[in-house]
């Protein structure tokens, strides 16, 4: 279940691709169940559950980004256009237009060629399941005895009398591409292709794609890459970061973000764009599996290098009239730079976004003075290196951690670790509860209270940690730290429970996903009940689950019904996702919000309250909230809602979800460090002061479990 970590797509196409081709090859046995196994975040065990058979499969699917691919226009019109010129021209040469389409999906691209007249199609496609989907929504289209579907990957297919196809195409049409463009394997396939499965002279669809760079400082979203030395209010350090986590050239993979969505403030461009590495699509050059590019280039600005900004485009034809940009509004030849809000004014995908790739050392460039930049790529990635004449570098090999901040903790957790705003909050509240000769106990071993409990005048810090990765990750801090008092414990033996006077727990535990699985606190707290003192200083006090109906700008893109797509009928797709839907448990998903813009069409509501210092065994609540509290004229649209936890610390609440209270109809400004949670309507509905929308959560500290639903309730 690693990749719920990471982020969506880059991970989840390749992991379609590559993952369930022998595993998942028929769709039609409905009804058999399977033991799987499954995590529990909350108890931290491993749970087996009796699920579908292709739970793992509708998982994925559920989850994947096809739909968001599908609603992406332009795209599709682009390469519907394209297709057509390319169809065409083969006609005037008086040739016939046969096409191969490699990685067909639902089949778009080739009932595209379909309908601009090819004379044979070919529709290969890696992942079966998809296939067989394909099949289907050809019949449904009528266009099932124009396409010959091969389930292989294309790599796999031959060409000949007895082979898969009986002669080579003359026009590949193809969308293999991800955030990092090449990391779904298109180097391998262009190349394969224009070996083996095309003509010399044929037409490629797209032509050609060029990567461009934008070098950058941004201290903002280095704290999503590098753990700071934690300081309190008055700014003293209490803990210092090891050396070997300042120095780590960072984790390899890549940090894809929407990068529109960064406020302008937030970074300092560098450089100007960069085009660092060309993709000849078109078989008329070879492709490069392996490359370092050196480019000079003049600083923009004065300021300290920290990470490289990277997007594609992709020439679509060959006289590169049609253009298809990812890059972000600041750069974005089609923005309306005169408008208020200029990310809205460019095309908003989230099958790829930008890349960010922090470079392995920083580095301080000077206005109008000249520096080397090193792009290096290899057959699935590419990275960069600034050339620094102080160090000698012989090679620019790909940067890996060896500090195991990395591997350890997502992107997220190591900025909600760095997060000034409730480190301090924390430990201001720590410094006030610590009694003399504090026993503490820290239930979380993936934040860094435990070890500031020390460094404040614990007499002694017990760490629960079981992780072996986190585990290590104290260890340096003690030693850089030099802390002599704290041992860290897989279980808490009675012993400990007896002595412990300060129960701390960082509500964020690098394997919580949801909100709430940061209830594992008050599981564990439950659990050894009357074995603790009953004069305990618990922090935090509390946790508050809210939600709240909004209207998403976009995101809603990724899970709605396509119902036609550029003419096609795609509801075969649909009911493919929502059967997977039912079946998998992706009702309810983590997205970092601030990436995603949205109203409030309603005022927050707390759903439920938990007093950590007063547990009980369960814990049920229900209702209906008004969606308007202030009358409002007309209806307006709803298309999902957010939810998320507030904990109370020193009697405040400090909150995952809006750093400010937001105003029904107004754009929600949402915390850069947490993921809230999600659900997305099926379909927008307009909702009146009339309607209402409804509530369960049921929280079960015996066993571990939470379960929260909410929706629309409707009057019309
Ligand atoms: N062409 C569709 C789908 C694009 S998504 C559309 O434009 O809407 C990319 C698809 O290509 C995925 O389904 C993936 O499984 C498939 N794929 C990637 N590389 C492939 C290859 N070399 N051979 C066959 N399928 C491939
Ligand atoms: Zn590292």
């Amino acid at each position: 279940m690693l990749f719920v970590y990471l982020r969506r797509h880059v991970v989840l196409r390749s992991f379609i691709l590559y993952s369930y081709l022998k595993r998942y090859c028929n769709l039609d046995s409905r009804n058999m169940q399977v033991f799987t196994q499954k995590r529990n975040p909350i108890t931290g065990s491993t749970e087996w559950d009796v699920q579908h058979e292709d739970y793992d499969f509708h998982q994925e699917i559920a989850r994947s980004a096809f739909a968001d691919m599908l609603h992406d226009t332009e795209r599709n019109k682009k390469y519907y256009r394209v297709l057509q010129l390319a169809i065409e021209r083969m006609h005037s040469l008086g040739k016939k237009a046969n096409v191969l389409d490699i990685g067909t999906g639902t089949g778009l691209l080739s009932i595209m060629a379909a309908k601009c007249g090819a004379d044979s199609i070919v529709a290969c496609e890696a992942f079966k399941p998809m296939a067989e989907c394909c099949l289907k929504i050809l019949h449904r289209n009528g266009v099932a005895d124009k396409i010959t579907v091969i389930p292989k990957r294309s790599t796999d297919i031959t060409v000949g009398e007895n082979g898969d196809m009986k002669e080579r195409a003359n026009i590949l049409v193809t969308e293999v591409f991800d955030t990092e463009l090449i990391g779904e394997g298109a180097l391998s396939t262009f190349s394969h292709a224009h070996k083996h499965l095309l003509e010399e002279d044929c037409i490629v669809v797209p032509d050609s794609a060029v990567i461009y760079v934008q070098i950058v400082e941004c201290p903002t979203l280095q704290k999503w890459n590098k753990l700071n030395d934690l300081a309190d209010e008055d700014l003293d350090i209490i803990l210092k970061t090891p050396k070997k986590m300042k120095e780590c050239a960072g984790s390899a993979a890549v940090h894809d973000i929407q990068l529109s969505q960064l406020p302008r403030q937030a970074f300092r461009e560098l450089s100007d764009q960069i085009p660092v590495f060309y993709y000849d699509w078109s078989g008329k050059t070879p492709v490069d599996f392996k490359r370092t590019v050196r480019q000079q280039f003049k600083a923009t600005n004065t300021g300290k290098a920290q990470m490289v900004f990277m997007w594609w485009e992709l020439n679509m034809d060959p006289e590169g009239k049609i253009v298809l940009s990812c890059a972000p509004w600041w750069s974005h030849s089609e923005a309306d730079l005169s408008s208020e809000r200029p990310q809205d004014t460019v095309p908003w995908r989230d099958h790829w976004m930008q890349a960010v790739y922090y470079l392995p050392r920083e580095m301080s460039l000077e206005r109008d003075k000249e520096t080397t930049l090193i792009s290096c790529q290899d057959e699935y990635s590419i990275w960069f290196y600034l050339e620094d004449e102080a160090i000698e570098q012989k090679d620019y090999k790909r940067p890996v951690c060896d500090c195991g901040v990395h591997m350890a903790l997502s992107r997220t957790h190591v900025s909600y670790l760095n997060d000034g705003r409730r480190s301090k909050r924390f430990l201001s509240q720590l410094k006030e509860q610590l009694v003399k000769n504090a026993v503490v106990l820290d239930l979380n071993g993936s934040s860094l209270m435990g070890l500031a409990s020390a460094k404040l005048g614990a007499r002694r810090v017990y760490i629960l940690e079981g992780a072996n990765f986190n585990v290590a990750i104290l260890n340096d801090y003690i030693k850089e730290n030099a802390i002599g008092n704290v041992t860290v414990v897989s279980e808490v033996s009675d012993d400990v429970l007896e002595v412990v006077t300060n129960v701390t727990c960082d509500p964020n535990f690098s394997a919580a996903v949801l909100p709430w699985e940061n209830l594992k606190v008050a599981y564990l707290l439950y659990r050894y009940g009357n074995k603790l003192r009953s004069m305990l200083s618990v922090i935090p006090e509390g946790f508050e689950l809210w939600a709240m109906p909004v209207e998403f700008q976009d995101l809603h893109k990724i899970r709605i019904p396509l119902d036609v797509c550029e003419g096609i009928d795609m509801t075969v797709f649909d009911s493919l996702v929502e059967s997977s839907r039912l079946i998998s448990d992706a009702e309810i998903e983590a997205q970092p919000l601030w990436e995603y813009p949205c109203v409030s069409r309603g005022a927050p509501r707390r759903l439920l309250e938990i007093d950590l210092c007063a547990l009980a065994p369960t814990y049920a609540t229900d209702g209906a909230n008004a969606v308007a509290d202030i009358e409002v004229e007309g209806t307006r649209p709803v298309n999902g809602f957010a939810l998320w936890s507030c904990w109370r610390i020193g009697g405040k609440p400090i909150s995952s979800g809006p750093v400010e209270w937001p105003a029904v109809g107004e754009r929600v400004t949402w915390d850069p460090h947490s993921r809230q949670a999600v659900k997305i309507l099926k379909k927008s509905q307009e909702v009146s002061s009339a309607d209402t929308w409804s509530y369960q959560v049921a929280c079960d500290l015996e066993k571990g479990h939470f379960n929260v639903n909410v929706d629309l309730v409707l009057e019309h």
